[in-house]
Parts: structure tokens; sequence; C-alpha cells
């Protein structure tokens, strides 16, 4: 054909793309990703360009990706900078330019084949994975339009094309899809793999629905034949951007249909019920189906990561996190969105989910580490890493994490001992943990806040019940239902007004645990994130809940321990015999009745210098002074009770280890009680549900 110019592709060119179209089969749907990412590099280009022509860039640059039954084309539309004739030969005749033999080496080396299409540039190759000719028509400012076409045959062709539409530059590739991928001509398929694969691309991506509606017309008005041409002409393009909600009006070539009798057609003869009938086959009148396309804004999630905190507003996290979580019902307690920089820069955005997912835990189960997922520029890594982002104890943490400064074609076990992903590790471990103790410094805050208007309240209504002893009778009932509603809602809030840290520390206080336990590092941290029920708060009080530091501040005098009993229930606890001695000193108790505090506080066993003394300890003792002193008494009255202690000791034989005396007890007469170098009696519990 004239002005048609025949190339041939570089030989390597020609290998690669057989290894690619046979190799890469199983993964063939990743040509839509590739297609997308380089329409999205071509209007990032657009965009450097004009910026610093300091031109004005109209905001138009979108992708629209167009399908055709009858053609069996897929097309990929973009407005961006656009390939000249030099550029199309280039670009999309050679294939990474440099090395090319060391490249196709490691290509046949690759485990891992649609991780390699990005890294090798070889993305645009993709296209024959489905296609079996491909078409690329593009415009770029300095040159005219041109069509590169080729059929992966070892040649491609190029020739200069008239103007399509009105663009001044772009690019769109079509796609000839080979018999056996039909199944990408769908709606949902389509959709389904952009979301997958490009959902955080800046620009807005549209996708063609085709969609048909019944119509009547009035045969009188019926469209000429040349209406009927002119309109199949404009079919073949998608109907543009204005025309979105609006069905495109001259697209009725189709043959008219009669209309259905079972058409709901209520709505149209709302007024005419009583001569629906003789009117159904009104001569002047014929029903139509009419076919028209709508474009589909089909990623509006945002990459809200890479934008300025400062320019986010809370719906926006909310519907980010929507988007990103597990569970339906869930909702985010609080978020941290940041910047690291420095030895390693990136981008995160954390939730802390007001449920765990049903897999937070567990170690083995790879869906906990995608909780947070891993970008390099947008791009999702995904079964890349085993190990997660975050030790498991934060495993219910759910984000994002995106990092410029990793490769983004890395093999697992390099990702593994990779630097950058080891300081990205640490960082972001400091950063929830800074997050958690955020949300407790503003609950902290509103608790504080409450309590003072609290009090003013009392005050007023103290005043208020003054005056309203001198009223009226009447006067006074009325003031009756008024104080009944105040103490209904009242009761309602209370549940209501836990803080935000306490829902949080009622949810994962475990896990702050076991990360005591499991994290030296930021031990210290995670102690002052923990919250406990003791003998001086409020159990019923929602909000009334002691720190170490609060428990260290309330210490009385010659108090020279951190008193706490363990439990498997906050009422079994509190009803503990070994509580009465403490009582009677007014000495605080820790509440603890997680199993996990049997194994935290084996670890941390002083705080600020302060040892921590458990109260089912055999080793328990108030302080040395008293030791002595009981010590001394002890001896004497153990002479007096041995017979007795023998006795029980010979009835209870190795059930027990030993009977002794002990100073412990007030109103009980006998206790149950654990070595000082023993599992406490929970412990033991606990212990044996584990069986270990
Ligand atoms: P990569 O995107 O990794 O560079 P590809 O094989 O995907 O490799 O694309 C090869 C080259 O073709 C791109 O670098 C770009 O120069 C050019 N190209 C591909 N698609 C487009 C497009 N839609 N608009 C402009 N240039 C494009
Ligand atoms: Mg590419």
């Amino acid at each position: 054909e004239e002005g048609t110019e025949k190339h041939e592709f570089q030989a390597e060119t020609g290998r690669l793309m057989d290894i690619i179209v046979h190799s890469l089969y199983s993964n063939r749907e990743i040509f839509i990703r590739e297609l997308i990412s380089n329409a999205a590099d071509a209007s990032d280009k657009l965009r450097m360009v004009k910026l610093s022509d300091e031109g004005s860039l109209e905001d138009d640059l979108d992708i629209r990706i167009a399908w055709n039954d009858e053609e069996k084309t897929i097309s990929v539309t973009d407005r961006g900078i656009g390939m000249t004739k030099d550029d199309l030969v280039t670009n999309l005749g050679t294939i990474a330019r440099s090395g090319t033999s060391s490249f196709l080496e490691k290509f046949k080396d690759a485990k891992d084949e649609s991780s390699l299409i990005g890294q090798f540039g070889v993305g645009f190759y993709s296209s024959f994975l489905v296609g079996n000719r491909v078409t690329v028509t593009s415009k770029h400012e300095d040159d005219s339009q041109y069509a590169w076409s080729s059929a992966a045959d070892g040649v491609f062709t190029i020739e200069e094309t008239e103007k399509a539409d009105e663009a001044e530059r772009g690019t769109t590739v079509t796609l000839h899809l080979r018999d056996d991928a039909l199944e990408f001509l769908d709606f949902n398929r389509l959709k389904e793999l952009i979301r997958k694969y490009s959902a955080y691309i800046d620009f807005p991506i549209y996708l063609e629905e085709h969609k048909s509606e019944e119509v009547e017309v009035d045969v009188e008005n019926e469209p000429t034949t040349e209406d009927k041409e002119a309109s199949e002409d404009e079919e073949e393009e998608v109907p543009e951007d204005e025309e979105e909600d609006a069905p495109s009006a001259d697209s009725d070539e189709e043959q008219a249909t009669d209309k259905d009798e079972s058409e709901d057609d209520d709505e149209i003869n709302v007024e005419e019920d009583d001569y629906v009938d003789e009117e159904e086959h009104d001569p002047t009148k014929k029903w139509e189906t009419r076919k028209y396309s709508e474009w589909q804004h089909v990623n509006d999630q945002k990459a809200l990561w890479r934008r300025d905190p400062s320019e986010i507003n809370k719906d926006e996290y909310d519907e980010f996190y929507d988007s990103i979580k597990k569970s339906t019902e869930s909702k985010a307690i609080s978020y941290a969105h940041f910047k690291a920089e420095g030895e390693v820069d990136f981008k995160a955005l954390l939730f802390i989910p007001d449920r765990p997912s049903y897999d937070s835990y567990d170690v083995n189960e790879a869906a906990v580490k995608e909780n947070i997922r891993l970008y390099v520029r947008k791009v999702l890594l995904k079964g890349y890493f085993h190990e997660g982002l975050l030790p498991r104890y934060l495993g219910f943490v759910a984000g994002v994490v995106d990092s410029d400064d990793l490769p983004i074609n890395i093999s697992r076990e390099t990702l593994q001992e990779n630097k950058a992903l080891e300081l990205i590790r640490k960082k972001l471990v400091r950063k929830v943990l800074e997050l958690f103790k955020n949300l407790l410094k503003e609950s902290d805050a509103e608790i504080a806040e409450k309590k003072e208007s609290e009090d003013t309240e009392a005050k007023e209504e103290a005043e208020e019940v003054e005056t309203e002893a001198e009223e009226t009778a009447a006067e006074s009932e009325e003031k009756e239902t008024v104080s009944d509603d105040e103490s209904e809602t009242e009761s309602k809030d209370d549940k209501k007004d836990e803080t935000q840290y306490i829902k949080f520390w009622k949810q994962y206080g475990v896990s702050v645990k076991l990360g005591c336990v499991e994290d030296r590092v930021n031990q210290k941290r995670l102690i002052n994130l923990m919250r406990f029920k003791t003998s001086e708060t409020d159990v019923k009080d929602e909000n009334d809940w002691a720190s170490l530091d609060d428990y260290v501040s309330r210490m009385k005098e010659g108090q020279e321990y951190i008193y706490f009993l363990t439990g498997t229930s906050l009422e079994s606890v509190m009803s503990s015999p070994f509580l009465e001695r403490l009582k009677d000193k007014g000495y605080e108790v820790l509440y603890l009745y997680d199993s996990i505090d049997e194994y935290w506080t084996q670890q941390y066993t002083d705080h600020e210098g302060i040892k921590l003394m458990s109260l089912s300890k055999d080793s328990f003792a108030f302080n040395a002074q008293d030791e002595k002193i009981a010590k001394k008494q002890m001896e004497e009255a153990r002479i007096g009770i041995k017979p007795l202690s023998e006795r029980i000791k010979s009835v209870l034989g190795n059930k027990v280890e030993r009977v002794k005396l002990s100073n412990r007890l007030r109103s009980v007469p006998m206790m149950i009680s654990a070595e000082r170098t023993g599992f406490t009696a929970n412990m033991e519990l606990i212990a044996r549900a584990q069986s270990f």
C-alpha cells in the first residue's frame, strides 16, 4: 500500500515476542495493567512538559478503554504526550536497547513472569498475549498522526493516517483479540481487572459500558436512511464525555422491535390506564431497541497516601479505609498518614480497625501480612514477601506503604534481605506505636474535659435543686419528668462515652501485652500504653483505668512494690482472698485477667526501679522490714502448727508440694498458692489449656 513502510523488528525483539506470547500465557490478563501504565506514563510526561512550558494544561487527561464485540477489539486511549513517527519505530520496534542478550538470559530464568514485564520495559508486548494484531495510532505535537501495526510476525508497518478525531495528541492502542481471548470482551471482566491492577492510577480511567433501552418513537418522524448512515459512523466512536448521562440520541438505526406485552408501561400510560389495550398498537408509534454506550469511571479509589495530608479530610480517609478493609462492618478507630524521609523514603497510611479481621493473629496466614500492602510507585507488590511489614503483634493494623526506594521487580529472597525494607519495618513500628500514643493522649484530654464539664454541671444542678424546692407542686411534677429523661440519657451515654483509646485497649490490649513480650526494643513504649483496672479504679466506669505511672504516683508511704493479681476474669480476681491484706494497708492492686499477663509480668519485672510483685506467688512480701518481723513471728507459730500441717500433708499426699504456715491471710483459713519459681494457679490453667 502506498505510504506504508514496512520494518523488521530487531532480531532479538522478534525472539522475545515469541517468548512472551508463549511463556506468559497463564498471566495474560496483565496486558491491561501494562497498557494502562503506559497511558498513565504518557499523560505524566505531557503534564511535565506542559508545566515546564508554563503553558496551561486542560484538565482532560484521562484513559479510556473501549471494546467492540463485533470487531473483537479492545482499545486503550490516552491524551498524553503521544509518539512521533520516530518514537513509534524506536519505542515499539526495539526492546531493551542495551544488553539484549543478557536480558534474554535473565528472562528465561525468571520465576514470576508478570513482574518482569515492567522491569525490562517490555510491557507493550504483552498486548500480543491477547491480540493477534495490534495497532497503535499516535499523535505527537511535533508530528502528524501515524499508525503502527504488527501481527507479531517479525514485521511492523507504519503509515500516516488522517486525523481520526479532534485529539491533538495522544495514543490509541487497539488489540484485535485472538479467538481464545474473547473472554475479555466483557464489561465486568475488564472492570475487575482494571480495579485489581490499576486502582490507584492518578488519571481517571473510563471503561465503555454497552447499554440498550426500549424507546417509543413516532413512525412519521422515523430517521431517514441518510440519518442512519451518519449515525452508524458515529456509533464506531464512543460518545464524548458530555454525553455521559444522556444516552446518545442519534444512534437509533437498530431495527424496531414490537413492544413486549409484558413490558412494564405504567409510567408511560399513567393517565390513560383505561384504554391502554386499545392504544397498544397505535399505528403512529413503535418500539425500538436503542443501543448506546456510557463511560463508567472505574478507578474511583485514589492513591490517597500520595497526597498531602493537609488537603485530605476525614471523609476521604474513611472512604479509603472502606476500600481496603477486610470486614464489611469494620470502621477505623484512628489513622496515621505520614512521609518518612532519610535513609529510606516512603509514604504510609495506616489504620486501626475497630475490630481485628478474622485472620489478624494467625502467624501462618499470608493474608495477615497483606493487611499492610506494599506499593512501589502505585503498583502493588503482591505475594513478594512472606515476613510482613509489621511484627505479628501489630498484625491487626491495616494500610498502605509506598516506597520509591524499593526495586519494583525483586525476587522474594532479595526483598527479604533488602536493607531499605528493614529500615521501613523499623520506622513503621515506631510510627504505629506513636499512633497509639496519640490516640491515648487525645482520649485522656477528652476525659479531662468531660470531668471538668461534669463538675460544673453538678454544681449547677445543685443550685437548680435549691431553687426548685421553692416552686409549686405542678412545676415540680414537670421537673420530675425532666430529671427522668436525664438519667436515661446518662446511662445510655455511658457506653457511648467510652473513649477511642479505651475502645482500642479493649480490642487490642492483648496485642500490646504480646508486644511487650516479643519486642524488647519497644518494651517501654508498650508498657506506657498499658491500662489497667485496679483496686483504686471504678470498674463500672468505662473510662477509669490506671497506667503503671498512675499506680506509682499513688503509692503509699512505705510501699515498696507494685502489686498485681492474675486470674481468669475480672470478677474472680476481685473476689480473691489474696486481696485482703492489701486492702487493710490501702495498697493498690493491678487486676490482670488476660492469659498473656502471666508472660509479660515475667519479663517486665521492674517499673522505674520498683519491682512488680504477684500477690499469688509464695515469695509475696510487703517490704524487707515486714518480712523480718513476720519471719520471727512465723518461726514461733510454725512450731505450734507443725502437727496440723503434717497431718494435712499426709491427707493430701502429693496433690500438694508442701503445707506451710502463711501470714498472708485474714478471714480465710487456708489457700492454695504457687511456688516462687513455679507457675501461678492461673498460669497453670493456661499452660494446661495450651498443653505445654
Ligand atoms: P516501558 O513502559 O517499561 O518503557 P513498554 O514496552 O511498556 O516499556 O513501552 C515501551 C515504550 O513505548 C515506552 O517507554 C514509551 O516510550 C512508548 N509508549 C508505549 N505506550 C505509549 C503511550 N500510550 N503513549 C506514549 N508512548 C508510549
Ligand atoms: Mg510500560
